[in-house]
């Protein structure tokens, strides 16, 4: 892999002292004569939800697809677990436990619930015809934890029913929970998620919350871009306001409702 050691850095603390699990350096990201991310440094802690918001156009997504690596930055440097991936592609990122979720594309949706997450296991030994046909013992080990591992994501989720359900036949809160189902058969340190509740109907927002939650409990780093102030109120501590591609202020919810530019900014009532 193409990192720099970089035990030189400084790595930024936390909010309770701790350090940095992922940051950045001056993150910039223009399209054309766009400036979607102007300069941002942040950083974002081990064990913590951390809400990422603003108003739209504010550069949340862009500054979330960056960290993941799935859009380059124009410039800046971002880091996780004390190395530098800012030219680490977004797989190689995965393989260090960084992890974004994807919404299940057509192809997914003809998938069952169960064969989404089964395929969603990295360096799967079948994803090659050698592997399968060269590395049968192999595969079959990979395979059997596998399904083992998807059948207690499917308990905990409360899905077991819907294991071979098509995906495409899920409603839109179900396919959410599917997605960060994917994305954990993975086993992240830190899951990035746009608006993971987006369009979701809110008693099943709520629900996904109380996953969350419970999946920070147990060690999990959540960064979380979300528009809805309520669920941010709930279930994100730090939280980061973008605007115009820029920090504008951080802090706990509370603390951020009682800064005049922030609620000029965000319209926080
Ligand atoms: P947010 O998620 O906060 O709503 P985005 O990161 O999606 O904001 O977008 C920030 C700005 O960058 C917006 O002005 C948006 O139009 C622009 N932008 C985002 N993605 C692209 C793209 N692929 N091509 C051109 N402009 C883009
Ligand atoms: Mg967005």
């Amino acid at each position: 892999m193409m990192t720099d050691d970089v035990a030189n850095v400084a790595q930024p603390s936390g909010p309770n002292g701790g350090p940095a699990l992922l940051w950045t350096e001056g993150l910039e990201r223009d399209f054309g004569g766009v400036k979607a991310v102007g300069g941002v440094s942040i950083a974002m802690h081990e064990g913590r939800i951390t809400g990422l918001i603003g108003p739209n156009g504010a550069g949340k997504s862009t500054t979330l697809a960056m960290l993941a690596g799935t859009t380059p930055p124009s410039a800046g440097r971002i880091f996780f677990d004390g190395r530098e991936v800012t030219h680490l592609r977004a797989f190689e990122r995965a393989q260090m436990g960084l992890i974004r979720t994807f919404q299940l594309s057509s192809e997914f949706k003809q998938l069952t619930v169960l064969e989404n997450l089964v395929v969603a296991v990295p360096g799967n030994p079948g994803d090659s015809l050698a592997g399968a046909l060269f590395r049968r013992s192999r595969f079959k080990k990979f395979e059997r934890e596998a399904l083992d591992y998807a059948g207690e994501l499917l308990e905990r989720f409360r899905l077991t029913q819907y294991a071979d359900t098509y995906a495409g036949a899920l409603s839109g809160g179900q396919r959410r929970l599917v997605e960060i189902m994917r994305a954990l058969m993975a086993r992240p340190r830190m899951l990035l998620l746009d608006e993971p509740m987006a369009g979701v109907h809110p008693r099943l927002a709520i629900e996904i919350g109380e996953h969350l939650l419970n999946l920070k409990q147990e060690g999990l780093s959540i960064v979380m871009v979300e528009h809805e102030l309520r669920i941010v109120d709930r279930f994100c501590d730090p939280v980061i306001v973008l605007a115009e591609g820029k920090v504008l202020s951080q802090g706990t919810m509370t603390e951020l409702r009682g800064r005049q530019d922030v609620v000029d900014a965000y319209l926080i009532g």
